[in-house]
């Protein structure tokens, strides 16, 4: 009988021992070569990451629209008039939150090739997600700024009231229902709601129940501060479909939000004070020298202030990109109602047209609106009801008006001491000829 030949063959390709660096044996006889065993490892990384991806539709939209932070700031200033530093802060925060995200997602990032760069050893190195305090005066833009970024990154968005929270008895439930107010307006869809924004007003609210400032603390608005401080870090939320109060015999839809950027935004009247106690040499508000202004103290915020403030060290620590957003001017609140894409008088003129007229406001109004709106104190907010107010009568007479006619307004009308000037337009053709 011949003696058998010990040469050995990969069970995968068939190629003999001799033809391949390596053979790897398994039981009973079966070989396989490294050549093979590096095929492998190609389709299981290809599969697995496939099934990372959420998108299983090629057509199906992406779940969010990843962009550059200048081209994310280029947005904001179409819509957004000053501030410019938070428009700044927040354009590289949320590049690099939902660049960390599709990154986590496995999907895929065309503006640059990071991954190709990264080092071995950087490849498990979990980046931690950022949340984003706004702290700036009543209608300076904290709201504005959060919806603007919403809306261009095409993500779902939803506002709480940090207030709403500590009336409620049932701080858990309420929550629950901001998640699922993102849930909403992710149409049910919970991995598009799972890669939302959600930005919670009136945060320097939740520190303190009394008016001075105290350092004592308050256990209601300690209590929203922990359950915030949940969904803050990310955890996965029974959320009730229907909204309410839970009750045992209710489905939920389970939501993590652990990916859910949090932009919290508060006036935080009075922390100016807190700072200048820190870092001034004098007792607060006894200073001989020349004061500092509140726009400059507040510059200097640190996280200390703000649990001075009331808020609890693990709540500031999970928010730690802190922006300031200033007092608008005057000449800011006339660029927020002629210049931004949506401008309220580009929406007037709009509205106008409609009925067949030509909407005109003299510098002077415009200006005059301005003023007002600086003297309401409640920034770009007082210029809606402004406008409102100005335009009731002549928005009231002129659907009856049937000719095309062209409609001034100017200062007296707006300090209430005259009526719009309303000409035909043919009229003010032939005066003009
Ligand atoms: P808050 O700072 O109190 O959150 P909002 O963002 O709600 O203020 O502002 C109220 C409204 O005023 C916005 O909906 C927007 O129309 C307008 N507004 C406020 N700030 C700006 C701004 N900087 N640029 C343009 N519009 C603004």
């Amino acid at each position: 009988m011949a003696k058998a030949t010990k040469i050995n063959f990969c069970s995968f390709c068939g190629k003999p021992q001799g033809e391949v660096k390596k053979m790897i044996a398994g039981p009973a006889g079966v070989f396989i070569c490294d050549s093979c065993v590096r095929v492998c490892k190609t389709i299981i990384d290809r599969e697995l990451g496939e099934k990372k991806t959420p998108q299983k539709d090629p057509d199906e939209k992406p779940i969010f629209n990843l962009q550059k932070p200048a081209v994310i700031k280029a947005f904001l200033d179409q819509h957004v008039i000053g501030q410019d530093h938070a428009k700044k802060v927040l354009s590289v925060a949320v590049h690099n939150h939902y660049k960390r995200l599709a990154s986590e997602l496995g999907i895929g990032v065309n503006d640059d090739h990071a991954d190709q760069f990264l080092a071995n050893d950087l490849k498990d190195v979990e980046i931690e997600k950022s949340n984003v305090l706004l702290i700036g005066p009543t209608g300076s833009g904290k709201t504005y700024l959060a919806r603007t970024l919403a809306r261009m990154l095409d993500v779902p968005f939803a506002i709480a009231d940090a207030t709403t929270l500590t009336e409620a008895g049932y701080v858990g439930d309420d929550v629950e229902n901001i998640v699922l107010r993102l849930l909403q307006s992710a149409d049910q869809n919970v991995e598009k709601a799972q890669c939302g924004i959600i930005y919670v007003d009136e945060i320097d609210k939740i520190g303190r129940k009394t008016e001075n400032v105290s350092i004592t603390r308050d256990v209601s608005g300690e209590g929203v501060q922990q359950a915030l401080l949940k969904i803050l870090e990310g955890t996965i939320c029974n959320v009730p479909p229907q909204g309410g109060r839970k009750h045992p015999n209710q489905e939920y839809i389970q939501l993590d939000t652990s990916n859910i950027l949090f932009i919290c935004g508060g006036a935080f009247v009075d922390l100016d004070q807190i700072v200048e106690q820190r870092t001034g040499n004098r007792m607060l508000g006894y200073s001989a020298e020349a004061p500092k202004e509140a726009s400059e103290l507040l510059a200097e915020v640190r996280p200390e202030d703000l649990v001075k403030y009331g808020l609890i060290p693990e709540f500031i620590g999970r928010l730690p990109i802190v922006s300031l957003l200033e007092e608008l001017t005057r000449e800011e609140l006339v660029s927020i109602l002629k210049d931004t894409k949506n401008s309220l008088l580009k929406q007037y003129r709009k509205l106008f047209l409609m009925e067949g007229a030509n909407l005109h406001f003299t510098r002077d109004a415009i200006l005059t609106i301005a003023e007002r709106a600086l003297e309401m104190k409640t920034g770009a907010r007082a210029l809606r009801s402004i406008m409102e107010s100005i335009m009731l009568e002549v928005m009231y007479d002129l659907p009856s008006i049937e000719e095309p006619v062209k409609v001034v307004i100017n200062a007296g009308v707006v300090k209430g001491k005259g009526k719009a000037k309303i000409t035909p337009i043919q009229s003010t053709k032939r005066d003009a000829a």
